[in-house]
């Protein structure tokens, strides 16, 4: 599977936390922008933000994407589904990961 990449490309790197909030940045340009809550414990809050320590997970979760992306792509393309000598539809983890992969591109399944 070749994905057309419309996202922002390389790798996405979140700065410190700075206030409450974490900033996403890849290729020279600010992708966006993890709130937290300034709790002081970093549970969550009831203000509707996530506390800081769960911000943080966010943050983490969303600069990986771009790797998680193309890891779910590399795995569907060396799953042993595609080894047999007869065509048969694909595993469940590559359906799931290819069902993934048009969820994050905004493809049709
Ligand atoms: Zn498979």
């Amino acid at each position: 599977m070749d994905i057309i990449i419309k996202h922002t490309p390389g790798e996405w790197t979140m700065n410190e936390m700075s206030g409450s909030s974490i900033d996403i940045c890849g290729d020279n340009v600010w992708i966006g922008c993890i709130h937290g809550d300034h709790c002081v414990s970093g549970e969550r809050a009831t203000t509707g933000f996530p506390g800081n320590k769960e911000a943080v997970a966010n943050a983490r979760l969303v600069s990986a994407s771009p790797e998680l992306l193309k890891i779910c792509e590399e795995a569907i393309d060396r799953c042993k589904c595609k080894d047999k000598d007869v065509v048969m539809p694909p595993c469940e983890f590559c359906e799931n990961a290819n069902n993934l992969i048009c969820k994050i591109i905004g493809a049709k399944t």
